[in-house]
């Protein structure tokens, strides 16, 4: 499948203009929206799930007009919302049957046989019984995701998932997703560059409602190949550095500061650094790499 998004527009009531522009195309795999809160990840997220028009442009799933044709897009789409809430006083074995239901699975073996599946796939088996109240943050994004497969859906969006999980469940979630994805078209949007750098197949960098990159992580890697310089310095030096120098990011390190610096060519006392995806979201929204 594949998610073709020609130049989608959105302004709110308000004036906020959250989507500028927006061309991006998304094929089966992972693909990792990446941009700071504001960017435009939710509106264009929930665009997309046809939870709320766009003002201009058009989203095509293969041959399915996206923005028009609703109610085929929902049939094939699962969505699980920024803000995800469950029913406390009952089990994720007894939600997920109910919901599979209601998905039109009527024939009781069945849906008892897709509901063990899909409990033994995001790892939740061991606490079926468990009531979804008593469920930790990561338990619940694992039972969203369960929830949404539940159709055999071609596209899967996942809006901020990860903020709030503990490492161990982060890396839970994110290797879960890119088993998905596999099969399907699976849009995680994030804020943290750690959940783009290693399951993404594809990525994108979006701030005030603009693209401001789009290709493999790997390709994000290379645009900023020998353009980034580190040093350790004071928190003076560092101070004095900024002034004159394009900084990227800095991060504290034993005691010291360490800066990355944007430059074509190496100036003063810098070492070339190994560029890490933080540089190239740093360079791209600073503005320091043209957009593609
Ligand atoms: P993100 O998901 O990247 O944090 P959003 O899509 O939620 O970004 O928001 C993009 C911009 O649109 C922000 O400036 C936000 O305040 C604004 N915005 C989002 N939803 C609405 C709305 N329903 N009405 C007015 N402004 C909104």
């Amino acid at each position: 499948m594949q998610l073709s998004i020609r130049s989608l527009t959105k302004t709110y009531p308000n004036g906020v203009r959250a989507l500028n522009n927006i061309n991006l195309t998304i094929n089966n795999g992972l693909f990792g929206l990446l941009g700071p809160n504001g960017a435009g990840k939710s509106s264009l997220m929930r665009t997309i799930a046809t939870l709320q028009d766009a003002d201009t442009g058009n989203i095509f799933l293969d041959d399915l007009n996206v923005l028009e044709q609703k109610e085929d897009v929902k049939k094939i789409l699962g969505y699980l919302p920024q803000e995800f809430g469950v029913y406390p006083n009952i089990t994720a074995e007894e939600l997920l049957n109910h919901i599979a239901l209601l998905k039109g699975i009527a024939i009781t073996k069945e849906r008892n046989e897709r509901v063990k599946n899909l409990l033994v796939q995001t790892n939740l088996y061991d606490v079926k019984n468990k009531k979804l109240g008593g469920f930790s943050g990561g338990m619940k994004q694992r039972f969203g995701i369960a929830q949404a497969l539940i159709g055999n859906p071609k596209i899967i969006i996942v809006d901020e998932p990860t903020a709030g999980l503990d490492p161990t469940e982060r890396n839970r979630f994110l290797n879960l997703l890119s088993e998905i994805s596999e099969q399907v078209i699976v849009i995680l949007s994030t804020h943290i560059v750690e959940d783009v750098k290693e399951l993404c197949s594809q990525m994108a960098i979006i701030n005030k409602g603009e693209v401001l990159f789009s290709g493999h992580p790997a390709d994000a890697l290379d645009s900023v190949k020998g353009k980034i310089w580190s040093c350790q310095v004071s928190k003076q030096e560092a101070k004095e550095l900024m002034q004159q120098h394009q900084v990227i990011s800095q991060k504290f390190n034993t005691g010291q500061i360490e800066l990355h610096v944007w430059s074509d060519s190496n100036v003063g006392n810098f070492a070339p650094a190994q560029p890490a995806l933080e540089d190239v979201y740093f360079s791209v929204l600073n503005g320091f790499i043209n957009k593609n």
